[in-house]
Formats: structure tokens, sequence, C-alpha cells
């Protein structure tokens, strides 16, 4: 590349660009230009960085769907525009983003880098410098042919690069907040960033496109021992759901609840997909393993493998969104699509 490279961070809310207004009240979002004045770095980097803000950043926690929708359709528009885009975002749902995107955003050839922070930018302690300026080289970094070396949607926090739809958020105080139990780190940076290439995706040839329907009806049945009819049977009879994730146990496995078959049954003969994801972090879904997984697979619930929980539900959301259904869903929903699924 002959010409200065050039990025588009875009800053959407969360922790890296908060202020307190008086010691004891809550973090608030502020405006982009003050988490720039905060990391002068930037000037020394050999690039051209544009910046640009949601009209009012929010609390990673307020994310919507409309959100996503709204990053994705930035990315779309700029995408000839700029080599890498850098989003700046709240780190409590940082993992649903990155899953999401990651469904939304076809045939990548240039990175899309997540950083949040632990911290605001503005404390003498806080974690945003770093993620935000390693972030940036990463965003950079090129291989071989002059390609992008990261051409995917990744996290970067604290010293480590995550596959988007692989990591979880494990603490809200440790700066090391994130975890991805099923995939290796993408890169670790210590004095040099060393790049885990064969985990890296590769370039796409073909035309970058951008999917932006999503469908909010995916339902959420968490287990639990002691989980009773009277609280959750009528969850599984709201209209309004299109898919259920039933948050199971171990590899897979859920209480031999009569009421609980029997409602999850008739959600799949009306056609509505069910999916397994295990509550464990680190592992798979195998409902062959034990009675207790095989009473599901036998009324037709679909096992999301080692997906997360956050790239299981967005992709459902993102399938729904495609209009696919019944077993052309699932011959979706069970294949890797990207890098999500070992
Ligand atoms: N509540 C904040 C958010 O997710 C936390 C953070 O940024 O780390 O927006």
């Amino acid at each position: 590349m002959n010409r200065q490279p050039k990025v588009l961070m875009l800053y959407t809310g969360g922790t890296i660009g908060m202020i307190r207004k008086d010691p004891s009240g809550p973090y608030m979002p502020f405006a982009l230009e003050n988490l720039l004045k905060h990391i002068p770095e930037l000037a020394s980097f050999d690039c051209e960085i544009h910046t640009d803000s949601f009209d009012e950043p929010i609390d990673s926690s307020n994310m919507r769907l409309e959100h996503w929708q709204r990053i994705a359709k930035r990315i779309k528009r700029d995408y000839d525009s700029y080599d890498a885009f850098l989003i700046l975002h709240g780190s409590d749902t940082m993992a649903y983003t990155s899953s999401a995107l990651s469904f939304m955003l076809h045939n990548l050839s240039k990175p899309v880098i997540l950083t949040g922070s632990q911290l605001p930018i503005g404390i003498p302690r806080s974690d945003a410098r770093e993620n935000i300026l390693s972030s940036l080289e990463i965003a950079l970094a090129r291989n071989e042919e002059g390609g992008a070396l990261v051409p995917e949607v990744a996290v970067y926090f604290e010293y480590d690069l995550y596959r988007g739809n692989r990591l979880q958020k494990v603490s809200s105080q440790d700066f090391e907040a994130f975890h991805s139990p099923n995939y290796p780190k993408l890169a670790e940076a210590g004095v040099h960033i060393k790049y885990n290439r064969t985990a890296l995706a590769k370039s796409s040839i073909g035309e970058f496109q951008v999917n932006t329907e999503l469908d909010t009806g995916v339902g959420v049945l968490t287990c639990f021992p002691g989980m009773t009819e009277d609280l959750i049977g009528g969850y599984l009879t709201n209209p309004a759901m299109k898919a259920l994730i039933m948050r199971s146990f171990g590899a897979g496995n859920a209480p031999d609840l009569p009421w609980l078959l029997e409602g999850l049954k008739a959600l799949i003969d009306r056609g509505i997909p069910v999916l397994n994801v295990s509550q464990c972090l680190a592992g798979e879904v195998d409902m062959i393993k034990y009675q207790a997984g095989r009473n599901y697979l036998e009324i037709g619930v679909i096992g999301a493998g080692d997906m997360t929980f956050e790239a299981a539900l967005t992709k459902a959301m993102y399938l729904l969104g495609q209009g696919y259904q019944g077993e052309e869903f699932k011959v979706q929903f069970t294949t890797n699509l990207k890098g999500e699924l070992s």
C-alpha cells in the first residue's frame, strides 16, 4: 500500500469514554473529542484516523438490534474508503455485538476490531489507552502480500485478540475481562504482537456484503434445579417466540420433566426451532452422551456444538432475519458460517 492507510474509529459508548460528574455518581458517556485528547500517541501512527461517534453514546447494556444495524450500515457505507474499522464499545455486551457483526458482514478483507476498557480513559490506571493503541496497531497489520492480517470481526482486550464470535465477558473487575474457551486467541500483545496465523480467518476475495435483517423473536430458557411448570410453562406458549434457546447443563443435559419435554415438543411441532446451548463455558453440547440429553435430541432439539451463548443467540436472530425455517434453519445453525463453530 503506497498511500497512508485510513482507519475509521467509531465510538458507540461504554466505560472507555465515560466520566463521573461527581466522585460518588454513576459513570455517564461523554463526547469523543474528550477521548482523543487523552491519547496523543495516536498522532505517531503512520495512518489517517477519522473518528465518529453515535449521536448519543450508550452504555452497552442498552445495545439493541438497531445499533448493530447502524454499525453494520456504517461499515458498508465506508467500506471502500477505509482500510480498517475500529469500534469503541462497552465491554458488557461487546461479545454480542461482535458476534452479531460477524454474521451480518460477509466476505471481509478488512479488519473490524472492537475494543473498550474496564476503567474510563481519564483515570490514571485505565486500560483504555493500551487497548486503543494495540487495536490500532492490529488494525493496521499487513501480511506478506500487503493484505490485512486480521480480515475478520475481532475483539482486542487486555493484551489479547479474540475472534468476535468466540469470546464471552467473564469478569466485571479484572482487566482481563474476556475469555475464549473454545477457540485460540488470534493474537497476544507483549513487546511484539504475536499473531496466531493458523487461527486467523483468511481474507475473502468475494464481494463485501452486509445483511442487516435480524429477528428478535428468539426466546431464552435457562434450566435450573427446581424449575416448575407454574413458573415457566406459560413462557413456552408465548406467541412471539420464533426460536428458543434452552440453556442446559453440562454436555447438553436437562431435567426430564414431562411438562418441559412436552412444551418443547409442541414448539418443535409448530416449526419453532429449539436450540441447546450449555451453561458450561468450555466444551460442547453432545446430546448422545447421557439419557438426560438424549430425551431432548429425540424430540428434535438442535445442539449448538461449542458455540458461545452470544454466538448462538445472534446466529439464530440472523437466520430468522434471513427467513430460514425448519430443516433449512437447522442446516444453517449447525453449519460453521463465520468461524463460530468447531
Ligand atoms: N457498562 C459499561 C458498558 O458496557 C461497561 C464497560 O464499558 O466496560 O457500556
